[in-house]
């Protein structure tokens, strides 16, 4: 097995992982430790999958493969980063050593990374394997490839114009080290149901397809997409439900199997349903759960600080940390800057005047809602907190779009995730 170590001899800084997470936390680790580091990125693919907008790419029927996959390669290149197209198999923490498989042609060789600082980024396994029936009857929009599944379907001429249920499987969070204010949910991310039925429903009357009476919208518990706050959640089913005709089914506990007919659920209930549109449980990646550094789910666990309490040395962004609940880009960007300003302390470098940041999650999202229009929710609610706002119009659908043109242009560096691009656009 070959060894690659820190290159120059400078603390070499291994972040794992380059999606949302790990592409922000690498280049804001470069802009604060400079040249007093060495950094280096290793991802399975060389490119970035800017997931929240697949829905809306699918439903305008384009192909979100063309529109949504970013190269991360020249930005990492221009911060003096160094990119590693590779598996990553193990970890050794005692060694401080990955081991990885490059994954550019098949037969490669694995090797060792050595490491004096381990950013792990590497988001979380997303279960459709485990949800019966789903390779046969199900459908999804978490990445390009189930995103161009959905198009063909819808707009290949399969749909029939009969019922959708859309909804989520359970999810399961850890315990250990968590604060009791991150309370646990039993979604890993339910906003994305909540925009998938709104931009269902305006396609389906778009099209003559039919409209939201269509859509039966599910969830585990009493409330959906309860990490919004649950006066932002009465205030949504009013609209979707009362307002608009679509059905409602709670209490479900989980997804027992998707059948060519509907979704039957492990409290006995079912759901009638042509289309069946679903998100999967969160988990932690196979070779994670053994790790002394993971919660009983095989999420690593950290401080508000995001290092992991008995290896500070390593530290967590984004949806493999066990603090990131719900399972949200935008808490990862948050953690991004974290990471960066803690390393940058250690070498010194950190201004003075500088203000430690420490983990203070709020639950940010941009939701389509089809017809040129989208829904901003911003809460901490969830956390114990007071902000609850949700607004609804053109001028967020457009804040949505010009988010993810910035992310592009500034491949990952943006000012922050949205919120501040709210209050110039005077919230
Ligand atoms: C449909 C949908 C809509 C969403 N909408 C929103 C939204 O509106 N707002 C919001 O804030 N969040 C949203 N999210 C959540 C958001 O997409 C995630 O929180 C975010 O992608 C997490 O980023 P990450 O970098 O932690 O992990 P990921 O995005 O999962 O990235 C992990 C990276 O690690 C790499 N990797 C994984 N394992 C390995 C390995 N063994 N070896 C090498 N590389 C590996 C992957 O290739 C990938 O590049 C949405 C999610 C879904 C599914």
């Amino acid at each position: 097995m070959n060894e690659t170590a820190g290159i120059k001899g400078k603390p070499h800084v291994v972040v794992l992982g380059c999606n949302f997470g790990g592409l922000t936390a690498a280049r804001f680790i470069k802009e604060k430790s400079g040249d007093a580091i060495d950094v280096t990125v290793i991802d399975r693919k060389p490119y970035l999958v800017f997931v929240p907008n697949i829905q809306m790419e699918v439903f305008a029927d384009n192909d979100p493969e063309e529109k949504l996959q970013m190269q991360f390669y020249h930005f990492l290149k221009q911060d003096g980063s160094t990119f590693l197209q590779a598996e990553v198999k193990e970890i050794d923490v005692d060694a401080k050593s990955v081991t990885i498989t490059p994954t550019e042609r098949p037969g490669a060789a694995s090797e060792k990374v050595q490491y004096d600082y381990l950013v792990i980024a590497l988001g979380c396994k997303l279960d459709y394997a485990a949800l019966p029936g789903f390779a046969e009857y199900g459908h999804t929009v978490s990445d390009t490839y189930y995103g161009n599944k959905l198009r063909r379907y819808l707009f290949g001429g399969q749909y029939k114009g009969g019922p959708i249920a859309i909804g989520t499987a359970r999810f399961q969070m850890g315990t250990k080290g968590r604060p009791d204010w991150i309370p646990n949910m039993t979604s890993a991310c339910e906003g994305p149901p909540l925009e998938l039925s709104l931009g269902l429903s305006a396609l389906l009357e778009e099209r003559k397809w039919g409209s939201a009476k269509n859509i039966t919208l599910f969830t585990q518990g009493e409330w959906i997409a309860e990490d919004a706050g649950i006066p932002l959640v009465k205030e949504f089913l009013h609209m979707a439900v009362d307002q608009m005709g679509m059905s409602y089914v709670n209490q479900t506990q989980d997804i027992k199997e998707i059948t060519k007919d509907g979704i039957e659920f492990v409290n006995g209930k079912s759901v009638e349903a042509e289309l069946k549109i679903v998100l999967p449980n969160w988990v932690a990646h196979d070779f994670m759960k053994q790790l002394p550094i993971v919660d009983e789910m095989g999420f690593v666990v950290t401080d508000l600080y995001m290092r992991n309490p008995d290896h500070p040395e390593i530290l967590a962004v984004g949806d493999c940390a066990a603090l990131t609940a719900p399972k949200l880009g935008g808490i990862g960007d948050q953690q991004a800057r974290i990471v960066a300003q803690q390393i940058a302390k250690d070498m010194g470098k950190l201004d003075g005047e500088e203000k430690e940041m420490k983990l203070e999650p709020v639950v940010m999202c941009f939701g389509d809602m089809g017809h040129h229009k989208a829904f901003y929710i911003h809460s901490d609610l969830i956390y114990g907190g007071k902000t609850g706002v949700m607004k609804m119009g053109h001028k967020y659908f457009m804040m949505k779009v010009g988010f993810k043109e910035a992310y592009f242009m500034m491949g990952g560096k943006t000012p922050g995730w949205g919120i501040k691009l709210t209050e110039l656009l005077g919230g």
